[in-house]
C-alpha cells in the first residue's frame, strides 16, 4: 500500500480507480458543441485524412515487408470507413452536441469492448485495431500526437496540478475523485470538486509513477490522506466510514423541506453554488432554497470557443426553468487570474490575480459582455434572475455596467423580445475597495454578495492559489469578518440585500456570527446546504451584540 498526505479539499470517502493525468497524455474532453454539422463535416476531414495516412503506409508496408504483412493497413482503412463505425460516431455528435474527439473515444470503447466480448479469436484481436484506428482519427482531428485515453468508470484522478478549464472539461459522470500534488483549498479545482460534491485532496507534493494508473484508490477527502493499493485492513475501515457517512446524508434528507430558521425564530436563506446546469440534480437533491451563485465562467471555460448568445440563453434559461421561480443569480464572466481561457488570448501577467480579470475584461471587451447580458435578458422572463458583477472596485464601474445594461434592453425591447426590466442586480464584494465603499454602492444595486475566497487574498494580501500560504491566509481573521460587517451594516442602511457567496459561507462555526450580523442570505455548495440548515436550526441567536463582539 502506498499512502499519500496532503490537504482536504473536499471531505468524504472515494474508492475507485487511479487515473494519471500524464504530461504527455490528453484526456479526451468532452466539449459541448454549437453546430453538430460542422462537427460532423470536421470528423469526415479527419477521417479521410486518416484513410489517405492508411493508403500511404499500406503503400510503404508493401514495398518494405511484403503483402501479408502490409495488409493489416487495408484492414484499418476498411475499419476507419466501416459504415456503423462512423455512424455510430456521427450519431453521438449530433444526438450529444458533443465534439468529435469524444465522439470517437466512446465509439472506440463500444466497439473494442464488443470485438473482446466475441468467441472467435480473430475477432477479439480487432479490439486492439479500433483502438488503434481510433487514436489516428483523434490525432488528426486535434492535431495532437499525445496518446489520447478516455476515463475509466469511478476515475480518481491525480495530477500534478489541474487547472479550471482542465478539470470542467474531463466527463464528470465518470469522476469520482481527485488528488494533486499542488493546488490549494480555495483554488478553483478544489471549488470545483466541492460543488461536485466529490472527495478531493491536495498538495501531495508526491509525482505517482505511471505503473500506479489503474491501481485501486482511497481518497479521504475529510483528512487529506490517499491510499493506493490499499490493504484490506484499511479498506475495511474505509468502508465504514464511507458508510457512516452516507448513513449521516440520509439523517439530513430529513430536513429537506424545512425552514432554514433559528431556534429564536430568525430565517435565513440558504442557496446553492453552481458551475452549470450538470449541478442542478445537486442543488434539488439538497433542497437549495435559490441559486446564489452561478459562475457562468465555466461555460466559458468548458467551450473551445466563445459561447454564442444563443447557447448561452439555453443555458440561462434551462437553470431559472429548473428552479420554477426560486432566485437564479448568475455572476457575469469572471476569468482571468487561475481561470484562463486560451481563446480570449489574455497576455501573461506578473501578477495576475491583481491583474486583468472579470469585470475589466467585460468593461473593456465590451462585444462579449452585451452578448452575455442579452443571453440574459432574455433568459429573465423565465424565472427569477438576479444578475451580479465580479471584482466590483468603483461606482464608476457600476456605471458602466448599467449604460451597457440600458443599450442591451433598448435593443432586446426594439427587436420586440420580451425581458424582465427590473431583473434584480448586485455586485460581488471580494476586494477590500468595495468594502470601504459598501455605503456609496449599496445605494446603486439591490443586492451585495460577499466573496470571501477573493476577499481574504486581497484583505490578507495571500495568494489562494499558494498552499504555502495557507497558514498566512486565515479567513476567520479579525479583519475579514469586521469587512463582512461593514458590507452587511452599509447593505442594509442603504436598501440592498446582502449574502455571502465565499467558501466561508458554509463554515458552520461562523454560522452563528452571520446570523447575529443579520446577513441574508448564505450560497455554498449544493453538499453543503442540509449540513448548514441543521446548524442554523439548533443556533440561537439572542444578543447580537455579545455574539458580534466574541467574534470581532
Ligand atoms: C469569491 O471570491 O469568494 C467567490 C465566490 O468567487 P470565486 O471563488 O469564483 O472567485
Ligand atoms: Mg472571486
Amino acid at each position: 500500500m502506498t499512502v499519500l498526505h496532503g490537504k482536504g479539499a473536499s471531505g468524504g470517502i472515494a474508492i475507485g480507480v487511479v487515473k494519471i493525468q500524464f504530461g504527455n497524455e490528453t484526456c479526451i474532453k468532452r466539449a459541448h458543441i454549437e453546430n453538430a454539422e460542422a462537427e460532423i463535416e470536421r470528423f469526415r476531414l479527419a477521417k479521410e485524412r486518416s484513410l489517405t495516412e492508411l493508403k500511404e503506409l499500406y503503400e510503404k508496408a508493401l514495398g518494405e515487408v511484403g503483402e501479408a504483412n502490409a495488409r493489416i493497413f487495408e484492414i484499418h482503412q476498411m475499419m476507419t470507413d466501416d459504415e456503423d463505425y462512423t455512424e455510430a460516431i456521427e450519431n453521438l455528435i449530433l444526438s450529444q452536441q458533443v465534439n468529435a474527439e469524444y465522439a470517437v473515444g466512446v465509439t472506440s470503447d463500444n466497439f473494442a469492448e464488443m470485438f473482446s466480448s466475441m468467441d472467435d479469436d480473430y475477432m477479439k484481436e480487432r479490439a486492439a485495431d479500433v483502438c488503434d484506428i481510433s487514436s489516428r482519427l483523434i490525432k488528426n482531428l486535434s492535431g495532437s500526437v499525445a496518446k489520447a485515453s478516455l476515463l475509466p468508470e469511478n476515475a480518481i484522478i491525480f495530477a500534478k496540478d489541474l487547472t479550471p478549464s482542465e478539470t470542467v472539461q474531463l466527463d464528470k459522470d465518470k469522476i469520482i475523485g481527485f488528488c494533486t500534488q499542488q493546488g490549494s483549498k480555495n483554488s478553483h479545482t478544489s471549488i470545483l470538486a466541492r460543488t461536485m460534491g466529490v472527495p478531493a485532496v491536495c498538495a501531495t507534493e508526491t509525482e505517482l509513477p505511471p505503473e500506479f494508473d489503474g491501481a485501486e484508490a482511497i481518497i479521504d477527502g475529510s483528512f487529506g490522506t490517499v491510499y493506493i493499493n490499499p490493504t484490506p485492513d484499511i479498506r475495511e475501515k474505509m468502508i465504514v466510514r464511507q458508510n457512516e457517512e452516507i448513513r449521516r446524508k440520509e439523517l439530513l434528507q430529513n430536513l429537506k423541506g424545512k425552514e432554514n430558521i433559528t431556534q429564536n425564530g430568525q430565517k435565513i436563506n440558504l442557496y446553492a453554488n453552481i458551475g452549470g446546469p450538470s449541478d442542478l440534480g445537486e442543488v434539488l437533491a439538497n433542497d437549495a432554497g435559490g441559486i446564489g451563485l452561478f459562475r457562468s465562467e465555466f461555460l466559458y471555460l468548458e467551450s473551445d470557443d466563445y459561447p454564442g448568445e444563443e447557447a448561452q440563453f439555453q443555458c440561462y434559461k434551462k437553470v431559472l426553468e429548473c428552479m420554477h421561480g426560486k432566485k437564479v443569480i448568475v455572476r457575469t464572466l469572471d476569468i482571468g487570474a487561475d481561470k484562463q481561457i486560451d481563446y480570449f488570448h489574455l497576455d501573461n501577467e506578473e501578477n495576475p490575480a491583481l491583474g486583468y480579470r472579470a469585470i475589466r475584461i467585460c468593461l473593456t471587451r465590451t462585444d462579449i459582455f452585451k452578448t452575455q447580458l442579452r443571453a440574459l435578458y432574455r433568459a429573465s422572463v423565465y424565472g427569477n434572475l438576479g444578475i451580479m458583477f465580479p471584482m466590483i472596485i468603483s461606482e464608476e464601474e457600476i456605471s458602466e455596467i448599467k449604460e451597457i445594461i440600458l443599450q442591451v434592453k433598448s435593443e432586446l425591447a426594439n427587436a420586440g423580445i420580451p425581458f424582465n426590466p427590473d431583473t434584480e442586480i448586485g455586485i460581488m464584494i471580494e476586494t477590500p475597495a468595495s468594502v470601504m465603499i459598501s455605503d456609496i454602492l449599496a445605494k446603486e444595486v439591490d443586492f451585495f454578495s460577499i466573496g470571501t475566497n477573493d476577499l481574504t487574498q486581497y484583505t490578507l494580501a495571500a495568494d489562494r492559489q499558494n498552499p504555502k500560504l495557507d497558514a498566512f491566509c486565515d479567513p476567520h481573521h479579525k479583519a475579514i469578518l469586521r469587512m463582512i460587517k461593514i458590507a452587511v451594516d452599509n447593505a442594509h442602511k442603504n436598501g440592498a440585500w446582502v449574502g455571502i457567496c465565499g467558501e466561508l459561507a458554509a463554515d458552520t462555526s461562523l454560522t452563528e456570527l452571520f446570523l447575529a450580523m443579520g446577513v441574508d442570505e448564505l450560497s455554498v455548495s449544493p453538499a453543503s446546504i442540509l449540513p448548514l440548515r441543521e446548524k442554523i436550526r439548533h443556533t440561537s441567536v439572542k444578543d447580537r451584540r455579545e455574539i458580534i463582539n466574541k467574534f470581532l
